[in-house]
This record gives C-alpha cells, structure tokens and sequence, in this order.
C-alpha cells in the first residue's frame, strides 16, 4: 500500500510574484518528472528576463513601499512564527507535495523536512530583534556606533535535493533581517515551495516581499544574478555554478554572494571507537541517506587497519539491507537519485574508479524499481588510492570508498581533500586524538562520534576551500543578511 496516491497530489505550477501564483502560458512550459518513476506531473513555467526583471522589480517596490524592513523587528518575528505554525500544520498536504515530486521519502518530509523547515524559520524569527550593530570605543564627546540594516531585495537559488529546507535557510535569514527575496529553486524540484510561499502570505508577509520565479538556472538563475536591483546573492548548489555565480556577482554589482556548494567529505575512523555495530549505522547511513544526495554525505571511510575488515562487512551489511522504491512507498528505505542523467553521471564515475584499478563490491545502478525511476544500490569500493575518480570527485549518490591507514597521520593525511572542505566525521575514544584531528581537519564541519547535524539551527553551517564561502544557518546567516551603517556623532559642541 502507498502512503499516498502520487496521482492524487494537487501541485501549484507557477511562479509567485505580488503575493499569488501566476501560471504561465502552456507555451513556455516544460514537462517536469517524478523521479520515483519518471512521470511527467506538472509544468514548469521558465522564466525569461523580463519576467525575472518584473519579479524583482515588484519586490523592491513592495520592500520600498510596505513597512516589512521598518515595522518593530518584533512584529516581523510574530510574522514569521505564525508563518512557522502554517508551515508545521500543513504537513499532511507539504509533506506528500515535497515527497511527490523529490527524493524525500514521505515519511522523512513528514518527520524531518517538514518540522525542520518550521523550526529554522522559528530560529531567524527569534534574531529579529537580536542583532542590532554595536557601540564603538570614541571620545566622550563623540558617539560612534554601527547601525545594522537589511540589503533590499536578495537573490536566492536553490538546489534539487532538499528543496523546501534549503530554501526555508535562505528565505528564513534574509526576510528576518528585513529583506525582500526572489527565490529560483532548482527547476527540477520547483513546486513545494510554492505552497511555502503562499503560506508566507497567508502569516502576513506583505505581498511581493517573498517572491518565486521558475526556470533554467542559466537563463532565469543567471537573469536573477545579474540583476542590478539584487543587492545580494545567497546560493546553494555546485561548485562550477558557484563561481559563475560569484564571477557574476563581480560583474554586475560588485555585489556580496553567499556560497554552499559540493563536498566530497571523510568519515575517519580510529580503531579504538566503541561500538563498531553503531558505528557501521552511522558510517553506512551518512552515506545512503537521501541515497547518498547531500552536500554533506560522508562519501570517504579511511579506516585504520585495526577494526578495517570488520567494520567494511558490517556497513556492507547495512548496504544489503536496502530496499530502493518511491519516495510514496513506506516500506523504501532507499530514495530514487533525482534523474536518469545523474543516475548515469554517477554510475560513470564508479566505472571509470573500477578501470583506475579499485574493487567496487556491490551496488550499482538498478532499473525498473518503478516506471522508469532512477535507482542506485549502495555500492562500496575498495582499493581506491588517493588519486582515484571515487576519491576525488563529488559523486553525489551511495557510494563510499574505503581507504585504510596505519597512523594517525597517515589517516589524516588521506582524510584531506585538495579542493573540498565541506564536513568531516571522526571516531575515536580518545579525545585528545579526536581534538587534534579536529584542529587539522580543514572542513568547514567536523563531528565527532557522529555523522549529521542536529537540529541545533545555532551551529553555522558552511564550507572551506571550494565548498563554499560564508555560513547558512546560526548568527551569521542573519548577519551576512545585513549590512553595517557606520554613525558617528559630535555632541561636543554647546547645545
Ligand atoms: P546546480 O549547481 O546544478 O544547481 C543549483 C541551482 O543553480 C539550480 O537552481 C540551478 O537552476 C541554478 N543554476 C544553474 N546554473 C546557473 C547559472 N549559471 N546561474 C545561476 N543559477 C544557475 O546544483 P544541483 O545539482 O541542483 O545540486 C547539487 C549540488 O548542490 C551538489 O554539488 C551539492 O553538494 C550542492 N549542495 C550544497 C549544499 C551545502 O550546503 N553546501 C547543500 C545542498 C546541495
């Protein structure tokens, strides 16, 4: 039995611009599929640069024109609360809408996607009012202080594989900080947020302060980037569109960009870490969650050569034990990957790792699950060496490579990256080791004897080298939405 009847989802399609979904003329339309079984369920409207430039415009009208950055930053926090509060009550509808048209399987859009989103927006509400600029040092006679104030309209674009949470960051921070948003989401998971934003509206955020517009990342993301009224950019996605983003922002501003991007993450393991049959669980797990599609997935096992064998059969184990099926389907325990290009993309890599000398020893790519959905088995490869495609490149499915050490430097060698520094995960009982290798680890996040954030919204999340530039969520999220007037006043002279 399904838990829903992916027939049966009504799907808005349209962009959201002045607060109500337009639809877009069936000519400008492009088939959109469910990566559960390739079906083709609604049309994605594709935004050309005027309609971007009428978005944008409408929102620096409307942040112009409504009290949205001057009303009490509490009320806007009781705003985005009671929007929070929507959110959560609406999971019975977000969640299968989330699930339908993604690679999050209904019950993880009801249990995590959902209330995750809720909870963010709840986070940014509560520093509305938290961050006001500080007072500076002067001479008594002066008053110097830095007033924080919001950018005007932010750009946002999204990626594909969570797509109502990575917006929920972006929107969340930069409405707190009393911005406008025009959000492109990934034109391959357009349409949850739309629901998001019509929630908005209904919490009484003003019309035109939260807009979506839909559409192919280089014609409307690249209209949207360029856009002269875009005071700043916020991006979650590759590293190659990164850049183009960024060389973008250069251009056509200069203007600040925040950057998420790829990751091609450690999980290093120590044979001295307690409970390998836990340990398997989180190694196996950070790997085939969302079947392996998060920036963040500890792709790279480097296991000391002590508890090697044991631990690589027990997470093959784990691997085994996977059921793939659609996100609609309860007994699934493995996602579909979003298309049949990545699928393809991913099964390359894993046959050209195998061509480079390595033993790829399950998995692989499987058909036929579901109509034509895209499924990819959890595959483990061995034997890899540090130059291996596997090791080196963002794969961005299940697929984890082994690689074993003697020493502790040898493990932390292995454990870097040369472009990547987005998350790693390290397992010891020996917490001097664990804090060393905490130290060297050159990685944005590094968890100890876990895998995974919380949902602590407090923990900055970001990466080092080309996995990005600034934070999403945490204080500075809020802050990189803001920018500082400098005041400074004589009140020397006789009154
Ligand atoms: P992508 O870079 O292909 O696309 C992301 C978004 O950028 C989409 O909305 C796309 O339409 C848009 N885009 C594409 N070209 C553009 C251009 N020239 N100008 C403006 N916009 C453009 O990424 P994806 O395949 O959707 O997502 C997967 C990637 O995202 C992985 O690399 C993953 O690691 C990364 N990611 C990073 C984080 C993080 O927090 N660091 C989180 C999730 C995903």
């Amino acid at each position: 039995m399904s838990a829903f009847d992916p027939d049966q989802i009504h799907v808005p399609a349209g962009h959201f611009i002045q607060g109500r979904l337009i639809p877009a003329p069936a000519d400008q339309a492009q088939d959109v599929l469910r990566p559960s079984d390739g079906h083709a369920y609604a049309s994605l409207p594709m935004a050309q640069a005027d309609l971007v430039d009428e978005a944008v415009e409408g929102a620096y009208t409307a942040w112009r024109g409504t009290d949205w950055a001057r009303r009490p930053p509490r009320e806007r926090a009781r705003v985005l609360r009671r929007w929070a509060d929507l959110v959560e009550a609406d999971a019975p509808t977000l969640a299968p809408l989330e699930a339908v048209g993604s690679t999050r399987p209904v019950r993880d859009a009801l249990a995590w996607d959902v209330p995750f989103t809720a909870d963010g927006l709840r986070f940014f509400a509560e520093y509305a009012d938290k961050l006001g600029g500080d007072v500076a040092a002067t001479r008594t006679d002066h008053l110097g202080m830095t007033v924080a104030e919001p950018y005007g309209v932010v750009g946002a674009i999204t990626p594909w594989n969570f797509p109502l949470v990575m917006a929920s960051w972006k929107v969340g921070a930069a409405l707190a900080a009393g911005n406008a948003v025009v959000l492109k989401p990934s034109e391959l998971t357009p349409f949850s947020v739309l629901r998001l934003a019509e929630l908005a509206v209904q919490a009484g955020v003003p019309a035109g302060i939260f807009n979506i517009v839909q559409g192919d990342g280089r014609v409307a993301g690249a209209a949207l980037t360029r856009h002269p009224r875009i005071a700043k950019m916020t991006f979650t996605g590759s590293t190659a569109t990164g850049a183009a983003i960024m060389a973008a922002c250069a251009q056509h501003g200069p203007k600040p960009v925040t950057l998420e991007l790829g990751g091609k993450s450690p999980q290093l393991v120590f044979d001295d870490a307690p409970d390998l049959e836990r340990l398997a669980g989180v190694i196996a797990g950070a790997i085939t969650g969302n079947a392996g599609q998060v920036c963040v997935a500890g792709s790279r096992l480097i296991v000391q050569k002590g508890i090697a064998a044991a631990l690589v059969a027990a997470v093959a184990k784990r691997f085994a034990a996977h059921r793939p099926g659609a996100t609609w389907d309860p007994d699934a325990t493995l996602p579909p990957i979003i298309s049949r290009a990545q699928a393809l993309r991913i099964d390359a890599i894993v046959q050209r790792a195998v061509q480079a000398g390595s033993v790829s020893t399950s998995g692989g790519l499987r058909g036929n699950v579901c109509g034509t959905g895209s499924y990819y088995l959890p595959t483990l490869i061995e034997g890899v060496d540090a130059g291996n495609p596997a090791v080196l490149e963002e794969i961005f499915g299940p697929v984890l490579t082994v690689q074993t050490f003697d020493t502790e430097e040898e493990g932390l060698a292995l454990a870097a990256h040369p472009h990547y520094g987005l998350a790693a995960g390290v397992h010891t009982a020996n917490i001097n080791r664990a804090l060393r290798a905490m130290r060297a680890l050159s990685a944005g996040t590094v968890w100890i004897n876990r895998y995974g954030r919380s949902n602590d919204f407090v923990i900055p999340t970001g990466g080092y080298h080309q996995s990005g530039i600034g934070k999403d969520l945490g204080r500075q999220a809020v802050e990189a939405n803001q920018r500082l007037k400098s005041v400074l006043i004589d009140f020397g002279m006789p009154g």
